[in-house]
């Protein structure tokens, strides 16, 4: 089930992996809201799970370019469905 609390931490949950963006109140919410929300939880873990191994990417194969063609699939995925 996604209520608009869900749609509304999907949206910004690409923020976590842009420090400084995020303010810490809205971190707090998310957090709140994933300890309740199983969906929301496995989302947040498939994006850490994804940050981690682009982490893990050879920095020279990263370009700037890249980076940005990855948030964009990024954010895509993290769409609400329906
Ligand atoms: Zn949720």
């Amino acid at each position: 089930m996604v209520d608009s609390a869900c749609r509304r931490v999907l949206r910004n949950l690409h923020q976590i992996l842009e420090p400084g963006r995020i303010r810490g109140d809205f971190c707090k919410e998310i957090q709140a809201h994933l300890n309740r929300c199983p969906s929301c939880a496995r989302r947040h873990r498939e994006v850490l799970e994804l940050a981690v191994l682009c982490a893990q990417m050879p920095p020279p194969e990263l370009s700037t370019t890249s980076k940005k063609t990855l948030l964009k699939k990024l954010r895509a995925s993290l769409k609400p469905r329906g």
